[in-house]
């Protein structure tokens, strides 16, 4: 199927040709052909698929059409929410990018960053409006943002929204919404209490299901690494030569664990960085737009702050440390070979990790081969004394990182609640 067959008008094709789309991704195929009906959407997909031009393009071709007149003053008819900054900031180029050559404008509020610069852009008028919950709830109560007019409602990424504790922003939101308008819902996963926030926003949806989760592991290559707690880091600088001059991105499972990667990779004077949750929102898209320009070669990332992000074919993806829940490491391996490319995934695993990497190999129902290039493979040796005493250190720091990044949740929600009270 060719992007000609889905009833596009001529301003989007080309746009879709200067970004070099050959072929319609499945997701697209699906639905962009229900959404320019008027269909609600039940979407089933997870970044990496193309899903964010199977809703920004229908909403472009509606927004271009007649009855949207350029000359009047802008109203925001179309609102996108998304869990994460660098998401909402991805989703506003992407949206940029299809509508270039038509009248239809954007523009992207997150919160951690001076409302000056987004409110200015609100006054100056946009259609499209790309938001996290937090910010927008805020600009709403300040009056800068109005729901009244919008005709398409997206909720992208709905399971992180509820694991990033942002339920309450979600139902405010939905509640100044008007009745009449169209509403798409993508998720990555459907357990009952995104099933259940799904029926509360969508009306008849059509469903469309593309990539279940396991599957979108099958496309990329995957070796593990066992090893040592004491040979993880010279494991890492093993594979960062043997890829020479590739880039990578890392994955840590904890703030401390990037940073100090970051720390040792530099003292081999290796060009990277992190992003992590406490950084602040400049230093993560500085980190990003170096990454993306390759003026440095690797990113260090968590999960959390990996979510979403989008770097055009990154070839590799390094577990540093093997998550433990197996629907993570899907995650973090779908950073690579996206949309139709083939990446390459590294684990490092020391003994504590083994039967993570078995819980994985039951997810994505297939084994993941061991590299045959292993210069520290992993011995029954028991933990020394010291390495005991730093994986416990580790385990506390986590739990103490989680049990704060649960409470800031809580905080934002909290607060906005104050807010809107006052
Ligand atoms: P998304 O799932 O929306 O984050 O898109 C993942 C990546 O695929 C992005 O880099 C898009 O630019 C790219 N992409 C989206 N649709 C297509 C397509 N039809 N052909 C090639 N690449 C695409």
């Amino acid at each position: 199927m060719q992007f000609e067959d889905l009833g596009l008008i001529p301003p989007i094709l080309r746009a879709l040709k200067d970004q070099n789309y050959k072929s319609p991704t499945t997701i697209q195929q699906k639905s962009i052909p229900l959404i320019l009906s008027g269909e609600d959407i039940l979407g089933n997909a997870q970044t990496g698929t193309g899903k964010t031009a199977a809703f920004a393009v229908p909403i472009i071709q509606h927004l271009a059409g007649e009855g949207h007149n350029p000359q009047g003053k802008r109203t925001i008819s179309s609102l996108v929410v998304t869990p994460t900054r660098e998401l909402a900031i991805q989703i506003g180029e992407s949206f940029t990018a299809y509508a270039r050559h038509t009248h239809v404008k954007n523009t992207v509020i997150f919160g951690g960053v001076s409302q000056g610069s987004q409110t200015q852009a609100l006054k100056r008028g946009v259609d499209v409006l790309i938001a996290t919950p937090g910010r927008l709830l805020d600009l709403m109560d300040q009056g800068y943002i109005s729901l009244r007019d919008i005709e398409y409602f997206v909720l992208d990424e709905a399971d992180r929204m509820l694991d990033m504790g942002f339920i309450h922003d979600i139902k405010k939101i939905i509640a100044e919404l008007p009745r009449k308008r169209q509403s798409l819902f993508f998720s990555a996963t459907m357990p009952k209490n995104i099933l259940d926030l799904s029926h509360q926003i969508l009306r008849n949806p059509k469903k469309v299901a593309v990539n279940p989760v396991a599957s979108t592991a099958e496309k990329i290559k995957q070796y593990v690494y066992p090893t040592n707690k004491s040979s993880k880091k010279e494991l890492l600088f093993f594979i960062l030569k043997k890829l020479d001059p590739e880039q990578i991105l890392v994955f840590s499972r904890s703030k401390h664990g990037a940073d100090r990667i970051v720390r040792d990779l530099r003292k081999k004077r290796i060009d990277c960085a992190a992003i992590h949750g406490d950084k602040s929102q400049n230093q993560r898209q500085k980190a990003l737009k170096q990454f993306k320009s390759g003026e440095i070669r690797v990113l260090v990332a968590t999960d959390i702050a990996a979510r979403g992000i989008d770097i055009d074919k990154l070839g590799y993806v390094v577990n540093y440390d093997v998550p433990n829940e197996p629907e993570t490491y899907v995650h973090r391996i779908g950073r690579c070979g996206r949309a139709g490319e083939t990446g390459i995934a590294l684990s490092i695993c020391e003994p504590e990790e083994n039967a993570y990497i078995r819980d994985i190999e039951k997810l994505i129902n297939k084994k993941i081969q061991h590299a045959d290039d292993n210069p520290f493979p992993q011995t029954d040796k028991p933990m020394s004394a010291a390495e005991k005493k730093e994986f416990q250190k580790e385990k506390n720091r986590r739990r103490q990182e989680s049990f704060a990044n649960r409470k800031k949740n809580r905080g934002s929600q909290n607060s906005n609640f104050r807010r809107k009270r006052r």
